[in-house]
């Protein structure tokens, strides 16, 4: 059972009000497909971009568990508002905070600090829950890196500066491993060797722009490396760790988004009228809304237990982070179900927030590992022992088990 501190309690406060500004502008965001900067502004103002940055680099010096309570609001109102806030302040950033250099620290705070919600670039048209098998490749020349390559469903690719791109790296022909490397659109690095290629339509957080990104000869310094203990060959492990920060973000968007919609519905239940009584009085639908509320309970208390299992620069508990995405995501995709039906009609028309809750959560099962990957995560440690998902791996496994 946690209990918020008075700081939290009024930082959740301060979210909740800049959380109706957000309101106000979700449904238009929405339909113009256009990235929320003045919303971006705002929450620059109010310090939610970069609160998990510590206070030498000129952020907040807040916990994981800070920035959750601040996604939650900002989902509840605008699920793009939401997943900015969760990208500001876990994820790419997070990373570099924990392994990057002095410089690579200072440009990412200033960036993040000043608006930028980084972009982290790790999926690929081939290789997506198979991730380990990317072939983005970075060519070591002299002190620089050359980048080329293809990835997609990269969000923020257009709006974001600040890029973490995962590629394997080779160096005299060797391949090292995985490695992140950070680079600054319209920055030092001439754009044009990171093309947008396109923006991909998607079916909810359409505020959001997801693209396609080519890097064509990119060139990346050697001090833009970010070097995770254990170098290329673990480093990517590592780095991916930082995903688990980012998982628990993602899970708490998603909880926001069906804590809105559920809301908006209990509301409804009990003003709207059939068969001359509030619909509200019907069993079932009082069900309904005590199922919802055991999952979005459900999912708050894992979401919270993984965001505080987050030790100074460490990222959340892997296991816990992966319980919380699954739980949180699974679940807002049926809450706001749920909360559109206890609308009937009202509730799939497009002048209504509830059809909009429905195709936002959509995203939350795939994106981030899917479902079923997480539930594999959860599965191994489970277990204590690797589920390799290739044929060959568990061939491995079984033959070395035999001998
Ligand atoms: P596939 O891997 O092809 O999977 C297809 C289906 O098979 C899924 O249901 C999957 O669960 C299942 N499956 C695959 N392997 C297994 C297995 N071993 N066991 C059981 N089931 C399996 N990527 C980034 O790098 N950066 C981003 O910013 C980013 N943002 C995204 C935003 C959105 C809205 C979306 C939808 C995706 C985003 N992604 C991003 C990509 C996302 O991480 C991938 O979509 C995800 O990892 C799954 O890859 P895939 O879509 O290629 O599906």
């Amino acid at each position: 059972m946690f209990t918020l501190t008075e700081a939290q309690a009024r930082l959740r406060d301060t979210a909740r009000e800049l959380a109706q500004e957000a309101a106000a502008q979700a449904a238009e965001t929405d339909r113009s497909l256009q990235y929320p900067w003045p919303m971006v502004r705002r929450m620059t103002e109010a310090k939610f971009m970069g609160l998990t940055i510590p206070r030498e680099w000129g952020g907040q010096g807040g916990s994981y568990l800070d920035a959750v309570l601040v996604v939650e609001e900002m989902a509840k109102a605008c699920a793009v508002c939401g997943r900015i806030a969760v990208e500001a302040n876990m994820g790419a950033v997070g990373a570099v905070m924990a392994y990057g250099t002095i410089e690579q620290k200072r440009i990412a705070a200033e960036l993040v600090l000043a608006g930028d919600k980084p972009a982290i670039c790790i999926t690929e048209p081939e290789a997506g829950s198979a991730a380990g098998e990317m072939t983005t490749t970075a060519v070591r020349k002299g002190d620089k890196w050359i980048i080329n390559g293809v990835k997609h469903w990269i969000t923020g690719g257009g709006v974001s500066r600040l890029h973490l791109i995962f590629a394997r790296a080779i160096e005299d022909g060797v391949d090292q491993g995985i490695g992140g490397f950070l680079v600054v659109r319209n920055g030092e690095n001439d754009p044009a060797q990171l093309v947008v290629k396109r923006r991909i339509p998607s079916m909810g957080l359409c505020g959001m722009p997801e693209a396609e990104l080519h890097f064509v000869e990119l060139e990346v310094p050697d001090r833009m490396v970010l070097r995770a203990p254990g170098g290329f060959k673990r480093g990517f492990g590592k780095l991916m760790d930082a995903y688990n920060g980012q998982r628990v973000g993602a899970a708490t968007a998603a909880l926001g988004i069906a804590a809105g919609a559920y809301d908006r519905a209990l509301a409804f239940v009990q003003q709207r009228r059939q068969f001359g009584r509030p619909i509200a009085e019907f069993q079932g639908l009082g069900w309904m809304l005590a199922d919802m509320s055991i999952k979005l309970e459900a999912s708050r208390a894992l979401i919270w237990q993984a965001a505080a299992s987050a030790g100074p620069n460490g990222f959340p508990d892997r296991l816990m982070a992966a319980r919380a995405k699954v739980l949180a995501a699974d679940s807002a995709v049926e809450v706001t179900n749920a909360a559109l039906q206890l609308w009937g009609a009202a509730g799939y028309s497009r002048e209504n927030p509830m059809e909009r809750a429905v195709r936002d959560a959509r995203m939350f099962p795939i994106a981030g590992g899917t479902a079923q990957i997480l539930r594999n995560q959860v599965a191994e440690q489970l277990l204590g022992r690797k589920l390799p998902q290739t044929r060959d791996g568990m061939l491995k496994l079984a033959m070395d088990e035999a001998t």
